[in-house]
This record gives C-alpha cells, structure tokens and sequence, in this order.
C-alpha cells in the first residue's frame, strides 16, 4: 500500500493528459503563451479572484507575495510553527523575521487570540495556513489585519478549493498562495504553483517579478528586479485538465473523511479532526489534504501499522521555532506549548481521491486491532 498514490489517478486520465501535452508540444510554444494563459483564466474562475498568476512552486508563489508587498528586512511577519517549512523560511529568506504565534490545538492553525500580542511597529503582515486542507480563522484574523493595518498573505498551498463562510481559500487576504507539487490536492507531474489577487496593482507587480522584472510587452527592458519563476506551458496544459475534476476529487476526500471519523469515533483514545463548526459547516469547509488524528501512543500505533503494511506519516515532526534552520531565532521548549505537544501526538492516514475501500477497510481495521489488544 502506498500512502498516495499517483499513478492510479494518472490512469483515470491517462488520454486527456497525453492529448494535452501533445497539444502543447504540437504547438511549439513551451513558455508562457495561451495555454499558461487559459490555465490562469480558469484558476481565476474557480478561486473566483480577478487575478491569478502561476509560477514555479508553492514556496515561490508565497516569496512573490512578500516581495509585491514590498517587506524586507526590519519588518516582521506573524505566522505558525506548525506548518511546512516554506512558510517562514520564505520569509526569512526575503530577510525579514518570522514571529511565530502557537496553534489553536483542535484546528491546528494559528490561535488568532495569540496574534495580537505579538504585533509591533514592525509587523507587515500576517501569513496564516489552511493546514491540512481547512480554513484558518480568516473573520478574526481580517478583523485583527484591518485594525492594525497588516496584510494578509494566505498559504492556502494545502487548501485548494475548500471555502470560509463561502468565500474560496486564498481570496480572501491580499494575496493567496498555492502549490501543485504533485500530491496536493490539485498536483501537476513536477512543481508549480500560483499567487492570486483581487489588487490590480499587486497583480501587474507580480507579472514582473516572475519574469526578471519585465512584462511581456517590452522584452528586455527591465523596470525591477525579479526572477525567473514561471508555470511551464506543459504543466499549464495538465493543470487545466485536472482543474476540472478537482471539486469531484475533494469530495472523494471527504467522503473518505467521514468514514475514517465514524468509525474511529468508537476509539476514545484517538481525538478526531474536527471541522469547525463555526466556519459554517458546509461541505467543502475543510478539503483534507491529510486527515491527522492526534493519540497518545502515536509512535506505537505507528509501527504497529507500518509493521502490517500500512504507511502512515507525521506531519510534522518538529514545529519549526525547534527547527535547526531557525536556532538563531532563540527560541527554545515551552515557548510554543500546544505547537510542541501536537507533534508528539499527530498522525494521518492515506486519504487521496483514489484510496480503494477496501484499502480504507484494511486501515481501520489494524488501527482498531491495535486499541483492541
Ligand atoms: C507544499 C507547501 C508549500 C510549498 O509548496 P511547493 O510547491 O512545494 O514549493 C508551502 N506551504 C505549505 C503549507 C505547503 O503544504
């Protein structure tokens, strides 16, 4: 058993991908050109934003965002610590400060209670996660970003078609950010990813950032420094093909969801993820990209499941404030308490569209042996 399978939703495809890539291979046009531009007319449709630009990753679509919005160093931007390292390592990397604010425990996202307290003069913004495919408390934390006036960069990387309130993850800041590396819930076969924004002005920024600072109409005049982070034509092609089936495939997610959350339900040693009631409750408010219990025994549940063929991954091991990478930020144990106990708790399941039933079966199952010995 895999704990994502690729190929199986590559064969489900299979023609409309290979009628795709010979389009754009028929066409000869292999960077930028009609097809990147109908890929983002449809991305843009669908987030229902008015721009939507692709680049080369997720991490690059959320270092775009920082720097459109012009932070540096001596500016500080608010974030969790419990998310993939791209998030604040984007940040540092643009040379201004990660400041991390811990996690509400049943959402794992960031505590929006915890924000305020660490804003000073020189925050800029705040870059919250829609972790494992649901929404952060994007009222509370627009609410807090208008008051102090920040911005909001949304890394809605993990969260690609799940809504809040009805509004479409990534839309709702001043700019969003998604990845397609492959095993998000919308993957491409290699990197990509996309910035999208409702600011005209932040979107004609962005067109020039990603392609050495100079728009497609004066080639080689060049009004700022950028760089070179583009979609590839081929990937447009097969992003677009995708997109189609992408609402169908989060169902499948959740669906998945409720059956793992009815039957372990019966386990009182597993706490359940729990979609927030109060993000409405509607069906495409969390999209589980992973579906992660937290138990106790986690490393031993673990083994025993990987022992029975059954992968399982933690994510993530370590909240990054305890990251190496980020040491000279001196922090040390206990400054992000609900952070740090959640890792040593967490654990998800297989949860892709393609996840047999009978695969699912043979999950719950050992997973039920285990609490049952
Ligand atoms: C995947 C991911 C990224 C980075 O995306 P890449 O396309 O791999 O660069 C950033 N943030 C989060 C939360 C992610 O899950």
């Amino acid at each position: 058993m895999h704990f994502v399978d690729l190929a199986k939703q590559y064969k489900t495809i299979q023609q409309e991908i290979h009628s795709a890539i010979d389009r754009v291979f028929q066409n000869g046009v292999y960077i930028g050109g009609a097809e990147v531009e109908a890929c983002e007319r449809e991305m843009a449709n669908f987030l229902h934003v008015k721009h939507a630009l692709s680049v080369n990753s997720g991490t690059d679509a959320l270092f775009l965002a920082l720097k459109a919005l012009d932070i540096g160093p001596e500016d500080e931007v608010i974030t969790t610590p419990f998310t993939f390292i791209a998030t604040a390592e984007v940040i540092a990397n643009i040379g201004a400060k990660p400041i991390f604010v811990d996690i509400d425990p049943r959402s794992f996202n960031i505590d929006p209670e915890k924000i305020e307290e660490k804003i000073t003069k020189k925050t800029k913004a705040i870059m919250p996660v829609h972790l494992f495919g649901q929404a952060a408390a994007m009222g509370e934390i627009m609410k807090i970003a208008k008051q102090h006036r920040l911005f909001v960069i949304e890394d809605a990387c993990q969260a690609i078609g799940a809504e809040y309130k009805g509004k479409k993850l990534g839309a709702i800041g001043d700019i969003g950010c998604f990845s397609f590396f492959p095993a998000k819930n919308l993957g491409t076969y290699g990197d990509g990813g996309l910035v999208v924004t409702n600011n005209a002005h932040l979107a004609e920024k962005l067109v020039l950032l990603r392609n050495h600072g100079s728009s497609e109409k004066e080639k080689y005049r060049h009004l700022i420094l950028g760089t070179n982070s583009r979609l590839d034509a081929i990937h447009a092609a097969i992003l677009r093909v995708k997109l189609k089936f992408l609402n169908r495939w989060n169902a499948k997610r959740i669906e998945h969801a409720k059956k793992y959350t009815k039957i372990l339900s019966l386990v009182p040693e597993i706490i359940l993820p729990v979609t927030l009631r109060h993000f409405n409750g509607k069906n495409f408010s969390h999209v589980f990209n992973q579906y992660t219990i937290r138990v106790k025994r986690r490393d031993a549940l673990r083994k025993y499941l990987a022992d029975a063929g059954i992968p399982t991954m933690v994510y993530y091991p370590l909240p990054l404030h305890l990251q190496p990478a980020f040491s000279y930020l001196k922090h040390k144990k206990g400054d992000f308490p609900e952070s740090e106990h959640t890792v040593r708790e967490v654990l998800s399941f297989s949860i892709y569209p393609e996840l047999s039933l009978k695969e699912q079966r043979s999950i719950i199952q050992n997973i039920k042996k285990f609490f049952a010995k």
